[in-house]
């Protein structure tokens, strides 16, 4: 999509701190960053929000999963543990209209989130 911040990260035509990148996902630094490592994973379709996703989709969430569990490994708290979110719409916080998980690591999480 032509004015989707996410779709110019993953088309290279903004600067990004990335981490990882496939053909199906991009991951880069968050710019405001939550925890010690916070890291979106993107894929490189343009899917709006989880509420968009179609059937045929289903693996490509399934890559972005595993390209947060790579990264967690890398970032060295794997075994620590870490949290994936995944935000939709206005009442789940969404803000950027591009599916993104959130791998979220470095420090103890709270529960129940806010
Ligand atoms: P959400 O509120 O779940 O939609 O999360 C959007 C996230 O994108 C927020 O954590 C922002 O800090 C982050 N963000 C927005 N623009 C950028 C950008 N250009 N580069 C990196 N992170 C960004």
């Amino acid at each position: 999509m032509d004015d989707c911040i996410f779709c110019k990260i993953a088309a290279g035509e903004i600067p990004a701190d990335l981490v990882y990148e496939d053909d199906t996902v991009v991951a880069f630094r968050d710019l405001n960053p939550q925890a010690p490592t916070h890291v979106l994973v993107i894929p490189r379709a343009h899917i709006a929000t989880l509420n968009e996703l179609k059937p045929e989709q289903e693996g490509i969430v399934g890559r972005m999963f595993s390209a947060a569990k790579e990264i967690a490994a890398q970032e060295g708290f794997a075994e620590a543990g870490y949290r994936t979110v995944i935000n939709c719409n206005e009442a789940g916080g969404q803000t950027v209209f591009h599916i993104h998980l959130h791998l979220l690591g470095g420090r103890m999480m709270n529960w129940p989130p806010g």
